[in-house]
């Protein structure tokens, strides 16, 4: 750090201030107070955010609690001769919590030795340098506004009636029957692990395809994987309203064509918007998009120069890795010698639905649309390990490739682990790997991961 900045940053009780101790704020904390900054970081909910107390972590728990009920029964294949399996929802949740706990003091921890002081409060901007936690107002160069977003659930008649996903990690009992509202990520994999835990699960959407912005094949084959499940999907269908039900403390949905579905409990995963209402950042200056988000150019700078974003506030990708490389780039920006910007193509992504999507790249209809001429190459099969369960479970596994460069634009799946296996493919995209790269590539014999480098036929 130069002299004259020392002395500037010297002006100020810290050099960071950063709102929010979530994936994105905690790590842009810590990297900068690495760095040799003077860092505070203000929570007022739960340290490590969503992806650790209402996201990523307590959704993957439970939807590993809902693989396992499958796996008991697919192991009767096996020679496995189990009692009827009880599930026990307060269990889980209580170990979940536990594991969450756990994770809290981690953060609490990673921050304390990092040198960054955490303040608990409710935080808000005074002016482009001045924060108030709680009454207090604390000066700093540089604000981070890292405050994530929150659920959405449309002010229909009865709307308070219904749940987000929020509170779906807390029910004191298990519904019987639920209906999960969206068509989006967040809606699968809720309506994936309620119906592995024994509930009677129906999706509602409003559209045609599950998954919208993903491969239009793999919304489809899901939702027919979901249905042989034991999902009921429903599509075109929207709720216009949410009542108590005659009896059993049940919900009464009714629909836009005048029919009602009941239900013990509705879930919303319709969308979530970023968390800027009430900050105080209109007053500071801080121009703001149509749905609240933080607008910032490149270097995450909003139109104040001293405040920054990053993470789901800025509503660009909404991935806990995503957050996490933006607020280091901040930190390595602002005091240390600068890195490359993001590059946000190729970001690969997992749905944790049953069985799980996996997408890198580009899709089909993207790819075509960039490219014009494309290859895609896609094969269905049934995998080794169900042949013995009796489920007749199936895997889609599809290429999409520019027929002029050869180069694979996207690789896409539904499927078992399909999290582990796009991953290192993720790496063959980054690297500008051909198909024929892929070709000369050894698979790896029984897998299911074999199959994307051993597709030769491109569909007609
Ligand atoms: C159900 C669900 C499942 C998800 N699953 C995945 C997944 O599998 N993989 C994945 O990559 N991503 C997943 N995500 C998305 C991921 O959780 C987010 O992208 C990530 O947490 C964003 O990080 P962030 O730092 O922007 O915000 P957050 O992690 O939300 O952190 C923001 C923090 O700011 C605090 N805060 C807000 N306002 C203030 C204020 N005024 N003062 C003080 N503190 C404040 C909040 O309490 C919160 O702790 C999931 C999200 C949800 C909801």
């Amino acid at each position: 750090m130069t002299a004259q900045r020392t002395k500037a940053m010297a002006q100020y009780d810290y050099d960071l201030f950063t709102i929010g101790a979530g994936s994105g704020g905690v790590r842009a904390s810590r990297y900068a107070a690495g760095l040799g900054a003077r860092v505070a970081v203000a929570e007022e909910r739960y340290l490590g955010g969503t992806c650790v107390n209402a996201g990523c972590i307590p959704k993957k728990l439970f939807s590993y609690a809902a693989h396992y009920g499958e796996d008991i029964g697919h192991a009767a294949g096996y020679g496995w001769r189990v009692a009827a399996p009880a599930f026990d929802w307060r269990t889980l949740v209580a170990n979940k919590d536990r594991e969450i706990e756990r994770l809290n003091t981690v953060y609490a921890n990673l921050l304390s030795g990092a040198g960054v002081a955490l303040l608990r409060g409710h935080a808000t901007l005074a002016d482009a340098h001045t924060v108030v936690v709680d009454g207090r107002r604390i000066s700093a160069r540089y604000i981070l506004v890292a405050t994530g977003g929150w659920p959405v659930v449309p002010p229909i008649p009865g709307a308070e009636r219904a749940i987000s996903s929020n509170e779906a990690f807390h029910l004191s009992e298990l519904p019987r029957r639920v209906l999960v509202v969206g068509g989006g990520y967040i809606a699968v994999e809720f309506a994936s692990i309620f119906n592995g835990l024994g509930t009677d699960t129906t999706l509602v959407y409003r559209g045609e395809r599950l998954l919208k912005g993903f491969d239009a094949e793999l919304g489809g084959f899901l939702a027919g994987e979901m249905g042989n499940k034991g999902v009921r999907i429903r599509f075109h269908c929207n709720i216009e309203g949410i009542a108590r039900a005659a009896h059993d403390n049940a919900l009464r949905a009714t629909l836009a064509d005048g029919s009602a579905l009941e239900a013990d409990c509705v879930m919303y995963a319709t969308g979530r918007a970023p968390n800027t209402r009430g900050l105080g950042l209109e007053r500071a200056g801080v121009t703001l998009a149509a749905n609240g988000a933080v607008v910032v150019d490149a270097m995450y700078q909003s139109s104040v120069s001293s405040i920054y974003a990053v993470g789901d506030v800025i509503d660009r990708v909404l991935l806990t890795p995503v957050a996490l490389a933006e607020g280091m780039f901040v930190a390595e920006n602002l005091f240390g010698s600068g890195g490359p910007s993001l590059d946000y193509e190729g970001i690969p992504t997992t749905i944790f639905s049953n069985p799980n999507v996996g997408s890198v790249g580009l899709s089909e209809a993207m790819a075509r649309a960039r490219a014009g001429d494309i290859d895609v190459y896609r094969t269905s099969f049934g995998p080794l390990r169900h042949q013995l369960t009796g489920s007749g479970e199936k895997v889609l596994m599809k290429l999409v490739v520019d027929r002029k460069t050869e180069r694979v634009l996207g690789v896409h799946m539904v499927g078992p682990d399909a999290g582990e296996i796009i991953q290192g493919f993720a790496v063959a995209l980054k690297c500008g790997a051909t198909k024929r790269q892929f070709d000369a590539t050894i698979g790896i014999h029984p897998t299911i991961a074999e199959e994307l480098v051993t597709l030769r036929e491109a569909a007609a």
